[in-house]
């Protein structure tokens, strides 16, 4: 299935709509290699770092802020106005309906959602399905759009999306052909995809932005305990510029995370005592946490760890050759 054109109205105003507030387009262009491509991407930077862009003086970033404050008449709205744009939002589905009616319908778009468990309890399989979801039409609980995939572990396999696709009765050609894939290798190189993968979304239309893993590269590079408060500044800035992007373009975010292996040190003695890693920074940025773990063969088990408005509860699914699927029982 190819993502239809016609159907496509963007939510966003591209950067360049500030040359009508006089921005010249050499200014708008440098403003688009740091990765800024729209006009809420420019508001949601700081002065400081719109100075830091080469070739943008002081009084060019105030010129610039101000014509991007006009455009996107930045200020208070009513709660109704919050009530309209929050209609955009829209949930994909994951393959399972309990786990959809778990999440309140399925994974919610403009938000960061983070799933954590153990090896093998299905962390990369949901972003594997979520690949073929987001691409059906939104009345199939799809989400009518392309998928950015950036892979840090090296388990995204193209003949499983093709045999996802298949279950849900779509070309696997046509869907693989509309998932941009990265690899990433180190943190720098995760943050550059990023920067790259807001210019795409703003030529074409996006719906899902997967990160597997978020913390991997963050655990290597940065390895020591003298490292630690620098990785967590850095983790901050990167989950920042994902927040701006799943708002900016109104996409679902759905990143995966490790546990730590002993949380406790050792004294602990609670019965569950996994813990996701990446401490409060993370805990913060990721809007809906969700915490996987393996039930009786191939089921699993999905429990809200975090959310800003779903009850606590649980959902069982199971893997399968399609992906995520209903637990058969
Ligand atoms: P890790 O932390 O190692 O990345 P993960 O949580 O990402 O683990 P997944 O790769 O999502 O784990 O899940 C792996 C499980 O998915 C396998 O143990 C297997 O049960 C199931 N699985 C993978 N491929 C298939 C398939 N083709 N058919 C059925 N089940 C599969
Ligand atoms: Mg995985």
């Amino acid at each position: 299935m190819q993502v239809e054109e016609e159907e496509y109205v963007p939510c966003f105003s591209e950067v360049d709509k500030l040359q009508n507030y006089g921005i010249n387009a050499a200014d708008l262009t440098k403003l688009k290699s740091a990765g800024l491509c729209t006009v809420l991407g420019v508001l949601m930077t700081t002065k400081k770092d719109l100075i830091s862009i080469k070739g943008l003086s002081e009084a060019k970033v105030e010129k610039i802020l101000e014509a991007a404050q006009k455009h996107e008449s930045a200020s208070f709205m009513t709660g109704i106005e919050l009530q309209g744009k929050r209609q955009q939002v829209f949930r994909l589905t994951t393959g399972s309906s309990a786990l959809d009616n778990l999440l309140g319908g399925g994974i919610e778009s403009s938000a960061i959602t983070e799933a954590f468990g153990e090896f093998r309890s299905g962390k990369t399989q949901i972003a594997l399905t979520l690949c073929i979801t987001a691409q059906m039409p939104k009345t199939s609980g799809g989400g009518m759009g392309k998928v950015a995939y950036i892979d840090t572990e090296g388990t995204f396999r193209p003949e499983r999306i093709a045999q996802i696709a298949s279950r849900f009765n779509l070309n696997p050609e046509a869907v693989l052909e509309n998932i941009l894939y990265a690899r990433a290798y180190t943190v720098e190189h995760q943050f550059q995809l990023l920067t790259l993968i807001a210019a795409k979304m703003t030529e074409e239309p996006f719906a899902l932005l997967v990160v597997d893993s978020i913390m991997a590269l963050f655990r290597v590079d940065y390895s020591g305990r003298g490292e630690l408060s620098e990785r967590q500044q850095v983790l901050g800035k990167m989950l920042s510029r994902i927040m701006k992007i799943s708002e900016q373009y109104n996409i679902v975010v759905y990143i995966t995370n490790q546990v730590m292996a002993d949380p406790g040190g050792g004294v602990s003695f609670v019965p569950d005592p996994k813990k996701p890693i990446g401490g409060h920074v993370l805990a913060h940025a990721s809007t809906t946490r969700l915490y996987l773990r393996k039930g009786r063969g191939e089921q699993r088990i999905c429990k809200i760890f975090d959310s800003p408005c779903l009850p606590e509860g649980e959902a069982t699914f199971q893997i399968g050759p399609g992906g995520v699927e209903e637990a058969s029982e």
